[in-house]
């Protein structure tokens, strides 16, 4: 299972390295069964980074990537950076599609590049827009440019993040998150039907909480959520930490 903490740009640098010993204190040595990745803002990734060596269970990513790896792109986290201090990379978050513009080409071309320096992207779909004959022909369309551009031998993992859901404190219904993450499979299972595919987990992300992530962590098809406003102070991060770890929780 993975839990994934979108710390935005919600904190201060020193909130943000309060937050990362708080929980390291907390998560070192337990947790091995689920994969947490924290994604702080580019100013603290590299003290967040060096506080979880490599033998730490919790990872670290960026909330963007960059875009090649000669551009020059002001705002950008330089790709050695990147590399260096990043095992996961956000991308294709709604609030960058909507409000930056992100199209499903730029996120392509910035999960290639990430794969390619050994950075594992989490690329963030939502619901789109449907046509009459296919009410999911815009989720599959965001799925299919980056099937297009990614090696099927590839790692990455889909986090689908309905925008309706996020920050509003109201999640998605759990069986129409079930229904659209067999949508997500199917669709990655025919475009990369080859045999040495790696599973591609599909994460559910909005308005998650230590009371209703029970609700997700049953569901068939879903791997893991990805968690904004409740990763932003330790206590409520490893309320959500301690439900997943508990196989109760799954049924
Ligand atoms: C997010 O922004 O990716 C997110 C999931 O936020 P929240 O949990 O606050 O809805």
């Amino acid at each position: 299972m993975y839990i994934l903490a979108n710390w935005k740009n919600s904190l201060s640098s020193k909130d943000s390295k309060r937050l990362a010993e708080a929980l390291h204190t907390r998560i070192s040595g337990k947790y091995s069964d689920i994969d947490i990745v924290l994604f702080p803002d580019d100013i603290s990734i590299e003290t967040v980074s060096l506080m979880f060596d490599s033998a730490s269970m919790v990872r670290v990513g960026a909330q963007d990537g960059p875009l090649g790896p000669k551009t020059t792109l002001t705002g950008s986290i330089s790709l050695s950076n990147f590399g260096k201090f990043c095992d996961y990379v956000l991308l294709g978050h709604s609030e960058r599609r909507m409000l930056l513009g992100e199209t499903d080409e730029m996120i392509a071309q910035k999960a290639a590049l990430a794969i390619d320096v050994g950075v594992i992207p989490v690329i963030c779909v939502n619901k789109g827009d449907g046509t009459k004959i296919d009410p999911h022909f815009g989720l599959k369309a965001q799925l299919e440019s980056i099937l297009d551009h990614i090696d099927s031998k590839s790692k990455f993992v889909i986090a689908y993040e309905p925008i309706d859901a996020i920050g509003t404190g109201i999640p998605a219904d759990p069986e129409e998150v079930k229904n659209i993450a067999g949508i997500i499979h199917e669709t990655i299972f025919i475009s990369r039907n080859v045999k040495s595919s790696p599973y591609i987990p599909v994460l559910y992300g909005g308005s998650v909480n230590d009371k209703n992530i029970k609700s997700f962590l049953s569901l068939e098809g879903i791997d893991g959520v990805l968690v904004g406003s409740a990763s932003l102070t330790a206590d409520s991060f490893l309320r959500i930490i301690k439900k997943v770890s508990d196989p109760k929780h799954y049924k």
